[in-house]
Formats: C-alpha cells, sequence, structure tokens
C-alpha cells in the first residue's frame, strides 16, 4: 500500500514550504486539501500540478474511506490544510486514525506551525506547555475554562479570534491576574508580524488602544501559575478535606 504524507504548509509567508514538502505534493498521485481553492495559490506558486480532492470537517469521515482505499491500492496521498500544520486546530485526526488502525504508514513532513512559531518567539517558558487550541466564544464558558487552568504551572497557548480578543483579554485579567506574563503574537510569518510580550493588563490596555491589534491572526500565550500557588492550593484543599471529614 501506498503513505500518506502529513504536509506543513505556511502560516503566511509562502517561503516557509520545505523543499522535502514541494517534493512530496510534486511526487504523491493526489492531495486532499481542506480548501482546494484556498490552496491552488500556494500550489501554482510552487508549481506543484498533482490534482487535488477536498478533505474539511463536514467530509472528513466519508473522504477518509475513499482515500484508505486508494492508498490500499498502491497510491501515495498528501494531506494538507488552509495554513500550518494539519491536525493542528485543522482536520485530518480521523483519516490519520484510520489509516493507522490498518497498518498504513503515515509519514509527517513538518513546517510551520502557529503555536510553535509564537512559542518559540515569546519569551515564555517552552520547556513545558499545553496548547488549548481555541479558546471558547461565549464569555460564561471562556470563564470557566480559564477558572479551570488558574493553577495550570505549564504555558498556556490559544487561538484567539481577533474579533474577540480584547474580550477574553479582559477575562484573562480578571481571572488569572493583571500581573500574570502574557504574549500576543498576531500574523506571524506575515507584513505586518507583532510579538508582544508584558502583563496581561498591559497588552489588554495596548489591544485596547490601538484597534490595528484586532485585527489578523492571533495566538495568545500565558505565563503558567507559579509553583508555589499550586503548592498552596494543594494544601488548602488538603486541610479542607480533614476539615470536611470532621464535621459532624
Ligand atoms: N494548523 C494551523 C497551525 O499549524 O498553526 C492552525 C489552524 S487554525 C484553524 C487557525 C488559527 O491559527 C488562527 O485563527 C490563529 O489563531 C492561528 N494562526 C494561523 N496562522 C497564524 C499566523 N500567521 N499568525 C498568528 N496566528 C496564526
Amino acid at each position: 500500500p501506498g503513505a500518506l504524507y502529513v504536509v506543513a504548509t505556511p502560516i503566511g509567508n509562502l517561503a516557509d514550504l520545505s523543499m522535502r514538502a514541494i517534493e512530496t505534493l510534486r511526487q504523491v498521485d493526489v492531495i486532499a486539501a481542506e480548501d482546494t481553492r484556498h490552496s491552488r495559490y500556494l500550489l501554482q506558486h510552487h508549481a506543484i500540478d498533482t490534482p487535488c480532492i477536498s478533505l474539511h470537517e463536514h467530509n472528513e469521515q466519508q473522504r477518509s474511506e475513499v482515500l484508505l482505499q486508494r492508498l490500499l491500492k498502491g497510491e501515495s496521498v498528501a494531506l494538507i490544510s488552509d495554513a500550518g500544520t494539519p491536525l493542528i486546530s485543522d482536520p485530518g485526526y480521523r483519516l490519520v486514525s484510520l489509516l493507522k488502525s490498518h497498518g498504513l504508514s503515515v509519514v509527517p513532513i513538518p513546517g510551520a506551525c502557529a503555536v510553535i512559531a509564537a512559542l518559540s518567539a515569546s519569551g515564555l517558558r517552552s520547556d513545558s506547555f499545553t496548547f488549548e487550541g481555541f479558546l471558547p466564544s461565549k464569555a460564561n464558558a471562556l470563564r470557566q475554562q480559564l477558572e479551570s487552568l488558574q493553577h495550570e504551572t505549564r504555558t498556556m497557548i490559544f487561538y484567539e479570534s481577533p474579533k474577540r480578543v480584547l474580550a477574553s483579554l479582559q477575562i484573562m485579567v480578571e481571572v488569572l491576574g493583571e500581573q500574570r506574563l502574557a504574549c500576543l503574537a498576531r500574523e506571524l510569518t506575515k507584513l505586518h508580524e507583532t510579538i508582544r510580550t508584558a502583563s496581561l493588563v498591559e497588552l489588554r490596555d495596548w489591544v485596547q488602544r490601538d484597534l490595528h491589534q484586532q485585527k489578523g491572526e492571533i495566538v495568545l500565550l500565558v505565563e503558567g501559575a507559579q509553583e508555589s500557588q499550586r503548592a498552596d492550593k494543594q494544601e488548602i484543599d488538603r486541610v479542607l478535606q480533614l476539615l470536611i471529614a470532621e464535621l459532624p
């Protein structure tokens, strides 16, 4: 059988496509793209004329079966998404897990990924981090999620919509505290790339004043809680349990 190549594409700058990615996209029998029209521009730019089929959130299950059959017949397939690494807040998980369950080989062709690009230039701790995907759009759900992350000691990384970034920063200030360090990474690899690391309250005020900061594509990163805060919480929980056990 053939192999599936999971190929990372640029997150803005068209030059961020590796030589191996170009070669792979030229050689496979078919490219499964999240949006074939969107990808045509990138493919044309790199003189890649491999046929494309769509594979998106709404047809992934059915397309995965079709691709499984093609791979079993010996064809090779590349998977790409609109930007960055497939499967990272993008379709592909169902396809990859289906193929793995049939023992087929899945080969990553790594490259751009907004989470990693943002983390690498944020100045926040990078030894241990958690990627939370898109923040909930409703204020209540967002507040709840942030409350559940209050004592998280790892650096937290979120994808955020420009329409909601100000509201999210405001709730972060309330739930995580004004002084928690954070980073707003916007339009990475593009003309208006902006990466600013400051306290949550400073970031909120800046985004409020400067409407440019509420446009484009955004990754938000927040420093983890201090270990001592977590230790305090564990101690409080322990004492509470002891006290509850003593209640009549
Ligand atoms: N698979 C992609 C990756 O590897 O980064 C992510 C896809 S997700 C649907 C799109 C989100 O990623 C955007 O809403 C934004 O939060 C983030 N993103 C993508 N490109 C970006 C860029 N150039 N600068 C900042 N954030 C970006």
